[in-house]
């Protein structure tokens, strides 16, 4: 019997969690146990329910063209409980100069492929304007360096478009700063279309040019979450599992091979053998329980970075919010000085979060350049958060209820050098038997992208033979 210890009880860890107990299923001959520091799984997953409204504390929806989500529902028997974001109501504004601009048609993600309607948007100066006319003569070129989005973004659209834009946008997903994410680990789709097409907006069009000539339904929606929030998969995935293989409160101090099997140490309760190890915390921790098995593998773990964040969920009566826009929500450049990166105006996002007489704004702070944020206390963030909503929507309203919520380390930056890294750390897990990696930060920071580490690593496992996993067969 191959016993296999997962470490992280996050979505990663209990994806991998849910792929072994599958072939375990299956007729595998092994068995797992899911070690969690925490009283609670779901790591950075976690729905709240407050005044009949659910509030997401962690991660609100995933992208749908990500297949591994989707696939898990299915597995989990939870595929009638997906929803999909209200994109009818799918409009972004953008804060400048303290008011809310929106966001033109045709912006897809940062790049603009309708003329006419970037140019009568006063969200650009004109002469960003002409440099994005003048983009689409971009002549083809291969990537020399490991830029950074903001350097990439500048070369085609200017800096305007990377404070108005890129550098948002990126605060909204990765907690990043545009100046720091490499492009090509954050965004490969445009470097792929740097490559082959010079001009990003040309390379858009002709994609979606390409997309609408084959397109047999009507698009799916760009977001996709679960009824009762995104904890439902967290719990539909804990179901599965089996209760004696999940340890919780139980903190993993290291692990180390010895003789033929991995040891694991626990926190004040000494130590259990396996045969295998399933790492799914953040890389630095990673880095950290692996530090006395190889130390390059454990130095290139550690060097990779993590921000931090808080969201603030705000709850409404729905006549007070009665000045908002239609639309998500916003998004804040840096340069306006303010705490808050961005607000999901949520009731429109997905209107099944709050019954019909309330509304829920969430606000993200923090982020890459504004750790400082995280030593504030809740009243303070509060206050805060009611000065800038006062400011962008001239809303006054005390909210009926808020809830905040910090993350601390929780997003893995992806710096230039990141695909790099991450070959050299899976070089070293290769030589290394009985060990794996899965996570946010190595392919990938979304939930579907975590799914498929966990799924991935705990298939390699799962097929090894046990003789090949033994540390003394390397
Ligand atoms: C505020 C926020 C909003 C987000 N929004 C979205 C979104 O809308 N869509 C999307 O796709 N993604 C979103 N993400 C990203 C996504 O949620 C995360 O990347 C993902 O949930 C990470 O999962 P994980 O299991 O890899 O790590 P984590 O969730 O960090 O879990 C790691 C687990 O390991 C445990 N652990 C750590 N050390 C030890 C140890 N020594 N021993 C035992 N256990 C240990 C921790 O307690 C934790 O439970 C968001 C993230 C945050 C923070």
């Amino acid at each position: 019997m191959k016993r296999i210890a997962i470490i992280g009880g996050g979505i990663s860890g209990l994806s991998a969690a849910f792929y072994l107990q599958k072939a375990r299923a299956a007729g595998a001959d092994l068995e797992y146990t899911l070690f969690e520091s925490g009283q609670r799984l779901g790591g950075s997953m976690y729905s709240d329910h407050v005044e009949g409204c659910l509030v997401e504390a962690g991660p609100d929806s995933f992208l749908t063209e990500k297949p591994w989500a989707l696939s898990l529902c299915k597995e989990l028997g939870i595929a009638d409980q997906l929803i999909g974001s209200n994109d009818a109501q799918r409009k972004t504004y953008i804060v400048v100069n303290g008011r809310l601009v929106v966001m033109p048609d045709g912006l897809m993600f940062m790049v603009p492929t309708q003329l006419v309607a970037t140019a009568l948007s006063p969200l650009f100066s004109w002469s960003t304007k002409l440099r994005m006319a003048r983009e689409l003569l971009h002549p083809p070129r291969p990537m020399q360096s490991d830029e950074t989005v903001a350097q990439l973004v500048e070369r085609h659209f200017g800096a305007e478009v990377v404070d108005r834009l890129a550098d948002p946008l990126l605060s909204g997903v990765y907690g990043g700063d545009a100046a720091k994410l490499s492009a090509r680990a954050v965004l490969p789709r445009f470097v792929e279309m740097e490559e082959k097409y010079g001009s990003l907006s040309r390379a858009m069009l002709a994609a979606h040019k390409k997309m609408m000539a084959t397109r047999k339904h009507p698009p799916a929606p760009l977001f996709t979450s679960l009824q009762d929030g995104m904890q439902q998969m967290v719990d539909a995935i804990a179901a599965r599992l089996d209760p004696e293989s999940i340890r919780r409160r139980t903190h993993i101090l290291r692990v180390y091979p010895e003789d033929s099997s991995w040891r694991v140490a626990v926190e004040m309760n000494g130590e259990e053998r396996f045969d295998a190890v399933l790492i799914a915390t953040p890389a630095n921790v990673a880095g950290t329980l692996l530090d006395g098995v190889d130390r390059g593998l454990a130095r290139n773990l550690l060097d990779i970075t993590y921000s931090s964040s808080i969201t603030v969920t705000l709850g409404y009566y729905k006549q007070q919010l009665a000045g908002l826009p239609p639309g998500f929500g916003f998004l804040v450049p840096r340069s306006e000085g303010t705490h808050m990166l961005a607000c999901t105006f949520v009731h429109n996002k997905f209107p099944h979060r709050a019954p019909e007489d309330k509304g829920i704004l969430r606000c993200f702070l923090g982020g890459a350049r504004d750790e400082a944020v995280l030593g504030l206390s809740d009243d303070e963030i509060l206050e805060t958060v009611h000065r800038e909503l006062r400011d962008i929507l001239k809303l006054d309203a005390r909210p009926i209820f808020s809830r905040v919520y910090r993350w601390r380390g929780a997003m893995a930056q992806y710096e230039p050098g990141h695909i790099a890294r991450v070959q050299r750390i899976e070089k070293h897990v290769a030589g290394i038997p009985g060990l794996a990696l899965a996570g946010n930060a190595y392919h990938g920071i979304g939930v579907p992208d975590c799914i498929r580490s966990g799924m991935e690593a705990a298939n390699a496992l799962a097929q090894a033979p046990v003789a090949s996993l033994s540390p003394q067969s390397r």
